[in-house]
């Protein structure tokens, strides 16, 4: 999997009235109509039982200039630290979940489905409010356990039939 490049997103949800979140880059689109997507959280983390709680996540999907966000909510040695959200400012969506500034999307879900998979918890969740950020900004990558940037603007049209 370490061959599939990935964007890199923060999953949050609150706990009580805490914000908290998680480094995540399993995360994809399950279906157009409706719109569902998942995140596949390890079920040791301490998040996912708050998840499970919740019924609710919201999916930040970060900008490249966003690593040091990526690297405090994957639990870096780093002040500020996960348990004060990283320092990172943030606003109640439309649907009242943290939405971290900044990021290059976010979208706001209520859980539908869950399955167990292994180690990990599959949340399959409806898209309730979706919203774009900065247009502007390139977005972190993965890639090989690394990060990855975007250096050359090339891009080209895809010939086969794009989802949607
Ligand atoms: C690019 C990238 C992609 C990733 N993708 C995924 C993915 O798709 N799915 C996935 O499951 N993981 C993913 N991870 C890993 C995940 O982000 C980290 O493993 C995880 O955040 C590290 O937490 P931990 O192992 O310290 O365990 P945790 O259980 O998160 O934390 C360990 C202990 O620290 C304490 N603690 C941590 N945070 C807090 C807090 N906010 N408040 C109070 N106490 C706290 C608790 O006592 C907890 O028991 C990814 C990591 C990276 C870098």
């Amino acid at each position: 999997m370490g061959r599939f490049a990935t964007g890199v997103s923060v999953v949050t949800t609150f706990d009580g009235d805490r914000p908290q979140g998680i480094t995540v880059n399993a995360f994809s689109s399950v279906s157009l109509e409706p719109a569902l997507v998942m995140v596949a959280l390890d079920r040791r983390r301490f998040i996912t039982p708050m998840v499970r709680a919740a019924g609710r996540y919201a999916v930040n999907v970060l900008g490249a200039d966003q690593q040091a966000l990526s690297d405090c909510f994957a639990h870096a040695p780093v002040s500020p630290g996960r348990e004060v959200f990283c320092g990172a400012s943030w606003q109640p969506g439309p649907t009242g979940l943290p939405l971290i500034d900044g990021a290059i999307a976010t979208l706001e879900c209520t859980i539908v489905e869950t399955f167990s998979a292994g180690d990990h918890d599959l949340f399959i969740g409806r898209v309730d409010s979706l919203q774009h950020g900065r247009q502007d900004t390139a977005p972190l990558l993965y890639y090989r356990r690394r990060y990855l940037r975007v250096q050359q603007g090339a891009d080209s049209p895809v010939e086969g039939k794009p989802e949607g």
